[in-house]
Order: C-alpha cells, then structure tokens, then sequence
C-alpha cells in the first residue's frame, strides 16, 4: 500500500483550504490523521456518494467519537481506493463520501427497533437491518445517495465481546452493501502499531477495506505472482490481515470492476447503474490456444461490456473458496459499437500459487452499467497440448448487479 510522506501540519492547513474533493484534514482531526492525509491526493467528485450507515440498538450509544474516528478511517481508506484506482490507469477515482461542513463523514445514525443483543453476526440479522434501514430512508427522502450502503455496528458488550474483543455483530458484505463494526480503539492512530491495539486495529479496519470492497460489487481475488511479487497482497485476497502493516493494493481486475461501480462514478455521468434488462453479452469465435508457456484467448463480445475479467483457481469455487482465484483483465479492441474483440495472455507462470492439475477459468463480463455476468471452464493441464484446445464453456446468463 502507499505509504503516507510525513509532511509538515502547515501543508494538511493548505489542503484543507485547496482540496476541492474535501480529502482533508480539519482541525478537530487528530494529530495521526492529519499525519496520515497530510499528502492526500484529489479524489475526482463522485456523481453518487457511499451511505454511511451508523446503526445501534435501541438500548445503545455510539462508541465515543465515532463520528471523527470513523471520518478518518473512511477518508484515509478512500484515499487508498484513490490511488490504487490511479495507479491502475482509471484516475484518481474512489468510492464518494457526502461531506459534512466540519469536514466530517456525512454519517447517518439509525436506531434499530430491538436491543443490541438481537443483532447478531448472521444473515438474518443482515436482512433485519436492511429492511430497518431501507424504512429509514424512506421515511427520510433525499438521503439515500447510491445503492451502496456500508454499515457500521458497534461491538456487543457481554461474556465474549468488549473493547478487547470486538464482536458479537454482522462482519461481510451483502449484496451491494457491507457490515462492519466500531469500538474504543477503532482509531486510525494505532494503524501500523505493533502493539495489541495496532494489531487489532488491523484485523478489524482491514476487514472494513475488505468488506467494502465486496458492497462495491469486488469478489475475492488473487494477484498474477509477479504483480504480488512486487506490490504485496491484494486487499480482496488476505489484504484484510496485511492493510495497514504491510504492502496491500488493488489488482487490476478490481480496478476494473470499481470503475463501473456507482460510487465511483464522477460527477457528470449520467450512467443508470445496475439498470440492464437486455441480452446478456454474447461470446462468439472463443480460440483458447496454449504455447507451452501461456494460454493465449481471443472473443468477440457482443454486448455493453466496458471490461472483461479472467479468473483462475484451483477447486473448490464457491464463494469464499474464491481468495486464490488468480485474476487478469483482457485488452477490448472496439469493432463497432457493441461489438469487442477481447485478448488474454496468462502466463502459467503467473499461477504459481496455485497447485491443482484441474483448474477453472472464469471470465466476468463487466457492463458499462456495473452489472456483471460469468462464463467458465475446466483446464486439466495434463492434458493440454500445444496447440489450440477445445474446452466446454458453461455460460451464466445470470446478471449480478441488482
Ligand atoms: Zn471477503
């Protein structure tokens, strides 16, 4: 991950004034926040911001100061997503956040209609809040901003879960939205510390990067060993046990993904995200060829893709299985509108972390209007050849997206 430049408090003042994306530091930032984004770059305007969601039970308080710990730990996190996205060739573009006046994060706190202890780490708890929420803003027009809410939920206080050992509450993403929690020492001045705090600062602010990655549409995924050779861990990889103390990035094929992701979309575009309803994109003329070193593939893609995805991992592929998946992203050549010419080189070098004989291959069509589908299939390398293979293609006409 980039590491933050120690510039002087003088430099945070002068950004604070001339950062028009309100990446800043105010006043009542601490002294390791404006540390922290003291070198921040202009996150490009959103067209549609991340919901913040702080939800208790009817029965809680915040934790203290959530609203300034919470500020500083989104906004040094979308300063990360920033600079990943820049430096993978999509500019300096991150998830958006609605900006209160004292530069605060616009977060919303919801009460739940039960007690704490009724909201647990489960699916059903998940689907409780949702619905909870979803009232929430209906009741409050004008406050939902994307269809991307992330949710924060203060640890439960009992036998098992305080301040030491945070827990007890919903830790993942859900469809377009994500759960993550809050407690004392969920502050970003302990980021990096090897100390009991640093190291639980850790596990539970790079769960949170995790996780959001997945309410922005992100799934697990694996670096090409060269790329994680040279720039660390992927964030949807392990990068939830690495952000903050050791190099953890973006991978391309994420990058890829964000960029037809609602939040991310600047200020002017006018895209109806997640809206498709026509023929999922087509494939035709695959030629999947390998020459001792690479599997060289080519398509046409007929649809409204703006990016395709590879994937390759070892058995088993269900979700959560998915973290070694090791993924490319394809080059699209336009031959008319609608109509793509699609190219992938993976090297088998580039697979070394993975070790299994049969491998699946699998492509994710990536709509302009950040929906996506999949195809995939089976590689058996004992048996490939040089020379072009015939392989059985199980296309997903299932979107996901909605
Ligand atoms: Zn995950």
């Amino acid at each position: 991950m980039k590491r933050h430049h120690y510039t002087s408090l003088l430099a945070c003042g002068l950004l604070a004034i001339t950062n028009a994306a309100g990446a800043a530091c105010p006043d009542h930032f601490s002294p390791a926040a404006k540390e922290r984004l003291a070198d921040s770059i202009d996150i490009v305007p959103s067209a549609h911001q991340l919901n913040v969601v702080y939800f208790i039970g009817n029965d809680a308080e915040p934790v203290a100061d959530y609203e300034r710990r919470l500020s500083e730990l989104l906004l040094y996190l979308q300063q990360f997503y920033g600079r990943e996205m820049d430096r993978n060739g999509y500019g300096k573009r991150s998830f958006g956040l609605a900006m209160k006046e004292n530069g605060n994060v616009d977060i919303l706190l919801i009460r739940g209609k039960e007690p704490t202890e009724a909201y647990t780490y489960s699916g059903e708890t998940a689907s409780k809040c949702m619905d909870e929420i979803n009232a929430w803003f209906n009741a409050h027009p004008g406050t939902k901003r994307s269809r991307h809410t992330f949710i924060v939920m203060p640890t439960h206080y009992n036998q098992t879960c305080n301040d030491k050992n945070p827990g007890g509450v919903p830790f993942f993403g859900w469809g377009t939205n994500c759960f993550a929690l809050d407690y004392a020492d969920f502050d970003i001045k302990h980021l990096g510390k090897d100390t009991p705090e640093g190291r639980l600062l850790t596990k539970w602010y790079g769960g949170f990067a995790h996780e959001l990655g997945h309410g922005l549409n992100l799934p697990h995924n694996n670096g090409p060993a060269s790329m994680n050779a040279a720039l660390g861990t992927p964030l949807l990889n392990a990068g939830n046990y690495t952000f903050g103390t050791s190099p953890t990035y973006l991978t391309p094929a994420s990058s890829a993904i964000l960029d037809r992701s609602e939040t991310f979309a600047p200020e002017g575009d006018a895209t109806d995200f997640y809206s498709a309803n026509g023929p999922v994109p087509q494939v035709r003329d695959l030629k999947v060829e390998y020459d001792g070193e690479a599997l060289n593939i080519s398509f046409r893609c007929l649809g409204d893709c703006a990016h395709v995805n590879a994937y390759i991992q070892d058995p088993p592929y269900a979700i959560n299985q998915d973290y070694d998946a090791v993924s490319f992203t394809g080059t699209m050549k336009e031959i008319q509108p609608g109509e793509y010419e699609v190219t992938f080189t993976i090297p088998r070098e580039e697979l070394k972390s993975l070790r299994s004989d049969v491998q699946q291959l699998d492509f994710l069509f990536i709509e302009k209007n950040g929906c996506r589908c999949r195809w995939n299939t089976e590689i058996k390398w004992s048996e490939i050849q040089k020379g072009v293979l015939n392989l059985p293609v199980n296309f997903d006409a299932t979107r996901s997206g909605y």
